[in-house]
């Protein structure tokens, strides 16, 4: 591993923090609970779920037509004497004859005797009797029973996500209740002295803190458990009693107090509180003063405080950390390659995550544009952006048209 004051590159960076997720979730297997299925939307599956029985559970119609007997429609037409009809619902005591036809709806049960459906619309009826179309081969219009899973079967695997569509798989083989993982708990709390609460008037001097509202928001999309750990002064004695108690959730994250600056006491706080610092400063820009360490029960990210620099490592690096956690079926960050418009400024000796709007044309095809920004601490423009371009150390401006990599956080809608 790199030394401590050398800047770690970011994709090494993100490796070591995602093998140090994944040792903590297995060395503390994470907790789990049960949850109704009207209340488990968003939670990530702890077991398999099997089929309680056949489904479909009998062989059923795939139409609304007649049940007939392949044997009788060799021909293009044949004329058959209706005996009876089945709705959905209804099962049938009768037993389908040569020469006989049953009209059936969409998911009724085949009758004995039947082994075809013709759809309505290939059929006529002429009073007692219908001329249905032909020739028809066994099996026609009919989903058999156990088609689509078997009794047993593992329908929904553990991992997946509960949405839409997977909530109502899990509802038809009667799991109306599910295991689930917790959401792994993180405590989030800001450090400086100057910082005073969204609700207060800053006095001279003082600034607003907020990037304990930006990074709760951005930990609760990511699945988590937010706990408020509130302002601390940059003071070792409260730092450490602050770290302390964040400590017992599974990640810690401070914002601030990592740089170089002599109130910057949070490293020192957190090594004497017996935490481990695996780096500290990264090859990136936004974000380079970042800090990453563990200690027995969980990880400690020390955010650089100026807004977008939290923003992005928060993004950018911790993320993945809570969806490793959390049991996310992905925790990588997806690029795709995007036409530029305009220009992009050539890139210094760090990985660059510039602020951009991509957009989606007429054609489908999407485009990128880079939003010019002041800086680091210009949390307004950078708000207006919707994607991040990607830029490696020492590549050069780029120009309109050319292919420029982009970030997507959050890539894979569930259902
Ligand atoms: P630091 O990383 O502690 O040196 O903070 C760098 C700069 O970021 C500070 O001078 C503040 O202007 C700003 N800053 C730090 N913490 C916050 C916060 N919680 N909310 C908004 N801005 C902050
Ligand atoms: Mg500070």
């Amino acid at each position: 591993m790199t030394g401590f004051d050398a800047l770690v590159p970011y994709e090494e960076a993100l490796a070591r923090i995602v093998a140090e997720a994944e040792a903590l979730r297995d060395r503390h297997p994470t907790a789990t609970r049960e949850v109704g299925l009207w209340d488990a939307s968003g939670y990530v599956l702890a077991e398999d779920v099997v089929a309680d029985r056949d489904q479909p559970p009998f062989a059923r119609s795939a139409m609304d037509g007649y049940a007939v007997r392949a044997a009788d429609v060799t021909g293009s037409e044949a004329r058959l004497k209706v005996v009876g009809e089945i709705a959905a619902g209804q099962m049938t005591e009768l037993t389908l004859g040569p020469g006989e036809a049953i009209a059936i709806m969409t998911g009724a049960p085949v009758p004995a005797g039947a082994d075809a459906v013709q759809m309505v619309e290939k059929t006529r009826r002429d009073g007692e009797d219908v001329i249905v179309n032909g020739p028809l081969t066994p099996g026609h219009n009919i989903a058999p029973q156990g088609e689509d899973a078997q009794r047993g079967q593992v329908v929904v695997e553990k991992g997946r996500v509960i949405e839409s569509l997977t909530a109502g798989v899990l509802g038809s083989v009667g799991a109306s209740h599910v295991t689930v993982f917790q959401r792994p708990r993180t405590t989030v709390m800001t450090t400086g002295d100057e910082l005073v609460g969204v609700e207060d008037t800053p006095g001279p001097g003082q600034i607003r803190d907020s990037n304990r509202r930006t990074l709760m928001a951005l930990l609760e999309r990511e699945w988590s458990r937010v706990v408020d750990g509130g302002i601390v002064a940059d003071d070792l004695g409260e730092t450490r009693r602050a770290i302390r108690e964040g400590l017992e959730s599974d990640v810690l994250v401070l914002s601030g107090g990592v740089s170089a600056g002599v109130y910057d006491v949070v490293r020192e706080a957190l090594e004497e509180e017996g935490v481990e610092i695996i780096f500290h400063k990264v090859r990136i820009k936004p974000g380079k003063p970042l800090l990453f360490g563990r200690h027995a029960g969980g990880l400690v990210f020390g955010l650089p405080g100026n807004p977008v620099s939290t923003f992005v490592t928060g993004l950018m690096l911790l993320s993945p950390a809570l969806r490793v956690l959390g049991h996310r079926p992905e925790h990588r960050t997806w690029y795709v390659r995007v036409p530029l418009v305009g220009k992009l400024p050539a890139t210094g000796g760090r990985t660059s995550f510039h602020p951009a709007h991509i957009t989606l044309g007429d054609d489908d095809r999407m485009s990128v544009r880079y939003h010019p920004w002041h800086g680091s601490a210009d949390q307004f423009s950078f708000s207006r952006a919707n994607a991040l371009i990607r830029r490696e150390p020492g590549e050069p401006a780029a120009s309109d048209g050319e292919i420029v990599r982009v970030a997507i956080p959050h890539p894979l809608a569930s259902w």
